[in-house]
């Protein structure tokens, strides 16, 4: 299986008539395998928090081992409460459009709105993702033609977009990469300003993913630069078999990345224990508690049995519990034989009490029972013995 490395370069622009730019993008091909677009709206500032709240949740959630579409769902939850939390922040909404690198080298790209992923191979380029638009709809529902929706007046209104509703749907992509494919992710900026033949020109001539990057947001500008820009360019690059097992290394060249943690198999395994030890946890809780108390009930029991052939005095619990076994606390001189056959059969058993000191006084009873008999033995004179009267004879 050959295994591909991401490398990414992306440039975005606030074009030549708005006043702001509310795109954003995400390059952590080194790092995460992950690349990202977003295109915010819902007002000058909102646009801009929208993207980038989507992308950062987006990026927290794929460094924590979640799956994309997991990820995007809760980029979308993370812009929605910061919409729902701030009155001027109400109604924003944001694009996203992600590419992931797989554990198999495969790249997985996830979609909602209408920024777009394309595939340039072999010369070729191929749009990947669908645009969630009024236009696009119309034209699928065959409405309107691809021309007709190119200049149409509702071309910018979306039928998807992150932070508008609790669930979001979530369009996932599938590509097998093969050496020396690229991806463009761009936001509609591009896309109504420049035409796909255009596009593919520049990515097939220029060979720098950055220079091809910024010739792209060049077009739409020299276009007339309508929207916000962004162009961000994936290219699949062989790893040699070896550096696939090989600690990554990662230099971005800020210098704040040394020891960064691996890729995303181990990311997916440090998860997955994590995920593991906190399933595990209230149960080990219980136990250790469960255990605790049983320590406790053992040490805090006492029994009086025999040992070495004398009445004894035990901490814990006859026979031992789990790792508890009963240790002396006090040997009597107390001689079994001399007890009552009751308490015999009850010092045998083991008698329990739950504290030292009512073992104790069960032991002093036991003596003075003995010192009883015992004094009762010699002090007692037995009676005269008197001659019955005869039985008197049948009448
Ligand atoms: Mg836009």
């Amino acid at each position: 299986m050959t295994r591909f490395k991401l490398v990414a370069a992306g440039v975005t622009d606030v074009g030549r008539v708005r006043d702001g730019n509310e795109d954003g993008y995400l390059d952590q091909a080194d790092r995460l395998g992950l690349v990202a677009v977003a295109d915010g709206m819902g007002g000058h500032r909102a646009g801009e928090v929208a993207s980038a709240t989507a992308l950062e949740a987006l990026r927290a959630a794929v460094a924590s081992g979640d799956p994309l579409r997991d990820a995007i769902e809760g980029a979308n939850e993370a812009v929605l409460e910061k919409s729902e939390s701030d009155h001027e922040l109400q109604g924003m909404g944001t694009t996203l459009t992600a590419g992931m690198l797989g554990t198999d080298g495969s790249l997985t790209v996830g979609h909602v709105g209408d920024s777009r992923g394309y595939l340039m191979r072999d010369g070729e380029l191929r749009q990947i993702t669908e645009d969630h638009s009024l236009v696009e709809e119309m034209v699928r529902g065959g409405e309107l033609t691809p021309e007709q929706a190119e200049v149409h007046p509702q071309r910018s209104i979306i039928t998807r977009a992150l932070g508008i509703d609790p669930l979001v749907d979530v369009d996932l992509y599938p590509i097998e990469l093969r050496a020396g494919d690229r991806i463009l992710l761009c936001s509609d900026g591009l896309t109504t300003m420049v035409r796909p033949e255009e596009i593919a020109n520049i990515l097939g001539r220029e060979p720098d993913a950055r220079r091809a990057a910024q010739l792209l947001v060049d077009a739409a500008n020299a276009a007339g630069g309508e929207d916000n820009i962004t162009a961000v360019i994936i290219e699949a690059v062989e790893e040699p078999e070896d550096d696939a097992v090989a600690a990554p290394v990662v230099d971005d060249g800020d210098g704040t990345d040394a020891g960064a943690p691996g890729p995303k198999p181990r990311r997916r395994r440090g998860r997955t224990l994590l995920r593991v030890a906190l399933w595990a946890l209230p149960i080990l809780l219980v136990l250790a508690i469960a255990f605790g108390f049983v320590g406790w009930y053992a040490r805090n029991t006492y029994y009086v049995g025999i040992d070495r052939g004398r009445v004894t005095v035990f901490q814990g619990i006859k026979g031992g519990l789990l790792i508890w076994d009963p240790t002396v606390e006090r040997h009597t001189d107390l001689d079994p034989d001399d007890l009552t056959q009751p308490q015999q059969e009850d010092v045998q058993a083991g008698k329990k009490f739950s504290s030292r000191s009512g073992a104790d006084s069960y032991v002093t009873r036991l003596r003075q029972g003995v010192e009883e008999r015992a004094t009762a033995a010699t002090t007692t004179v037995p009676p005269p013995t008197t001659a019955l009267p005869p039985a008197p004879p049948p009448s």
